[in-house]
C-alpha cells in the first residue's frame, strides 16, 4: 500500500494470509514508473533510494535491481549445476525474466517459460530491459501465457531442470503452493531431473511448510539461503528436489560462466543449515 509518511510518498508491504500480519515494511518512493491492474493482478513498478528499481505485485515485492542478482544466481545455478548435463529447463513463473537471463547462461537447448500474466512480461522488458539482457528473444525460448496449474499436467517425465519462480501465495498464484503441485512439478521431470524453488523467507512458518512439503515429494532434498535485503525479515530459502540425483555434490569445481555471487564454495556454505531446520 502506498501511505504519506514524514511527509513523503511511502509504500509498504501488503499482508498474505500466510504471514504473520504484525511487522511490515517499506521505503520511500522516489519516482513511481508504473501502476496498473492485469487481468490477475496489481502490477507496480518504483525507482527507490536503497534499492534501485522495484516490482511489485499486488503489494508484494518481486525484486529489486540492486539485490536481484543474489536471488536469481540462488535459485536457478544450484539445480543447473547438480545436474550433470541440464538440456531441457522449465521455469514456472519469472516473467521478469531474470530467472531465463541466468539459465540462458548454461548450454540449455531448449527454455519452456510459462507465466499466467503476459502484462508482467510487457511491464518487464520496458522498465528491467538492462537486467533481462534480451533473454526473451534468446531462441531457445518459448514462452507461453497460461494458469501453470493446467499446463503441468501435460508433461511427464520431461524436463531437466524445472525451476519454480513463482509470486507467494497471492490470489493467482495461491493454488500452487501444496503437495499437489509438487508432485505434478515431479511428474515433469525426468528421474534424474532437478527443480528449484523461491520458497519464501527462512523463518516463516509459510516457508517451513513448503520445505516439509517439497522434503516429502522429493527422494532427494536441499535448502540453500542467501540475504536478499529486499526480501526481510530472514535470509531467503531456495528449494532443491530430485527423485534420483544426490544432492550432496555438483558437477563442476569451478564456475565458467559469468556470476556475480553464487560460485561452487557459497553453493556448500549455503546449504548449511540450523541444527532445527530441514
Ligand atoms: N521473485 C519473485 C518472488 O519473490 O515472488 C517471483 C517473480 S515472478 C515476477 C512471479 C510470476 O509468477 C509473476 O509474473 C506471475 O504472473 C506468475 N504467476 C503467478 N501465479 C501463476 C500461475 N498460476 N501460473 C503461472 N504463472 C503464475
Amino acid at each position: 500500500m502506498k501511505k504519506n509518511f514524514l511527509g513523503k510518498k511511502w509504500f509498504f508491504e501488503d499482508f498474505l494470509d500466510v504471514e504473520s500480519s504484525y511487522s511490515t515494511w517499506g521505503f520511500e518512493i522516489k519516482k513511481e514508473l508504473f501502476s496498473g491492474q492485469s487481468k490477475f493482478q496489481k502490477i507496480e513498478v518504483f525507482d527507490t533510494q536503497d534499492f534501485g528499481r522495484v516490482l511489485v505485485l499486488d503489494g508484494i515485492v518481486q525484486l529489486s535491481v540492486k539485490n536481484e542478482f543474489v536471488y536469481h544466481e540462488m535459485l536457478v545455478h544450484p539445480a543447473m549445476f547438480y545436474h550433470p548435463n541440464p538440456k531441457k529447463v522449465l521455469i514456472i513463473g519469472g516473467g521478469d525474466g531474470m530467472a531465463l537471463r541466468e539459465v540462458l547462461k548454461h548450454r540449455v537447448d531448449e527454455v519452456v517459460l510459462v507465466d499466467i500474466d503476459k502484462e508482467v512480461i510487457q511491464v518487464s522488458k520496458k522498465y528491467f530491459a538492462k537486467q533481462i539482457q534480451g533473454a526473451f528473444s534468446d531462441k531457445r525460448v518459448k514462452v507461453f501465457n497460461e494458469d501453470v496449474l493446467s499446463f503441468i499436467k501435460q508433461y511427464k517425465k520431461h524436463f531437466d531442470i524445472i525451476i519454480v519462480d513463482l509470486t507467494d501465495p497471492t490470489p493467482v498464484a495461491k493454488f500452487c503452493w501444496n503437495k499437489k503441485f509438487y508432485q505434478d512439478v515431479s511428474n515433469a521431470l525426468k528421474d534424474d531431473g532437478v527443480s528449484g524453488f523461491q520458497s519464501g523467507s527462512l523463518n516463516e512458518p509459510f516457508s517451513k511448510k513448503v520445505r516439509r512439503d517439497l522434503s516429502k515429494t522429493f527422494n532427494y532434498f536441499k535448502t540453500h539461503r542467501a540475504f536478499i535485503e529486499c526480501f526481510p525479515f530472514s535470509e531467503y530459502a531456495f528449494s532443491f528436489g530430485s527423485k534420483k540425483i544426490n544432492l550432496d555434490k555438483i558437477s563442476i569445481k569451478k564456475s565458467k560462466i559469468n556470476l556475480k555471487y553464487y560460485s561452487p564454495k557459497i553453493h556448500f556454505v549455503s546449504s548449511a543449515m540450523p541444527t532445527s531446520e530441514l
